[in-house]
């Protein structure tokens, strides 16, 4: 059976991504951290659509959770059900102005955006290798390509981890494993409701938010078999705001 791992799919971009795979065939693997309702929202959504997939409650910011109840899922599986696609979503932003920064805001999202990024995918990777087939998508972020005042955390996460992506597509390409980043703007979900959408609107091109949907579309097709030329990009999705 094949499966789409997408940590964070509770809500937001990570639910939107979840429910387009499972539309495509994939048993899709729900990860979150603490939202279990909006997690339960996500697979009811995909067996009414005639999908299928399972929660996976693990905290991506912690390495033991993630080597304990990835790694156990992992070995539970191997038999019957391949991670073919992982999608690196889940992610949280902590904005201070660098000279007020807390070591706290700086190592939250530092362990939550970036080293979440290692320990996830390099349990997953191994399966990919042996299988000579996989799909690995970043959720990153205009602020890792721009810089963004008052987000010092979030944008050196989000760069270290379109590096990484770089990085890691040219040691995987000859085993069929393509990487690939999505690099949203300023996307209606949780993350951006404290922002005000109608004076920020001024600032893009297309002269509004983003959807999750429109993200999720983009990621499957860089996850579809379709893409398989395309490796080590990072993809805008910005209303035009920054390229
Ligand atoms: P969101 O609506 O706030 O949802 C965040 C998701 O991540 C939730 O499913 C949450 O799970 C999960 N999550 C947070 N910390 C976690 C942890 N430690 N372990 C496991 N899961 C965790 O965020 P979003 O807007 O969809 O953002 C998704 C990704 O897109 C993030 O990487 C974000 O940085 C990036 N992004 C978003 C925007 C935007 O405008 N929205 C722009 C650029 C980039 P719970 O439900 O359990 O809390």
């Amino acid at each position: 059976m094949k499966c789409a791992l997408i940590t964070g799919g509770s809500r937001g971009i990570g639910r939107a991504i979840c429910i387009k795979l499972a539309a495509q065939g994939y048993y899709v693997l729900i990860n979150y951290k603490s939202n279990i309702e909006e997690a339960k929202k996500t697979l009811s959504t995909i067996k009414e659509a005639g999908g299928n997939g399972e929660l996976l409650q693990f905290d991506v910011a912690d390495k033991d959770q993630i080597k304990q109840k990835l790694g156990d899922w992992l070995q539970e599986n191997e038999e019957e059900k391949h991670i073919e696609i992982l999608i690196n979503n889940a992610g949280i932003r902590e904005d201070s102005l660098m000279a007020w920064m807390a070591e706290e805001q700086w190592d939250s999202v530092m362990k939550t955006n970036l080293d979440s990024f290692f320990h996830v995918t390099r349990l997953v990777l191994n399966g990919m290798l042996t299988r000579k087939y996989g799909r690995i998508i970043n959720v990153v972020s205009l602020s890792g390509l721009k810089g963004l005042a008052g987000q010092t955390n979030y944008s050196a996460a989000k760069a270290g981890v379109i590096g990484a992506t770089k990085a890691l597509a040219q040691e995987v390409g000859r085993q069929g494993i393509t990487v690939n980043a999505l690099a949203p703007g300023f996307i209606r979900t949780d993350m951006t409701d404290g922002l005000d959408e109608k004076e920020l609107r001024a600032l893009i091109p297309l002269k509004r938010f983003g959807l999750p949907e429109e993200i999720a579309h983009a990621a499957a097709f860089l996850a579809s078999p379709d893409a398989a030329y395309i490796t080590g990009q990072v993809l805008s999705i910005n209303g035009g705001l920054y390229s």
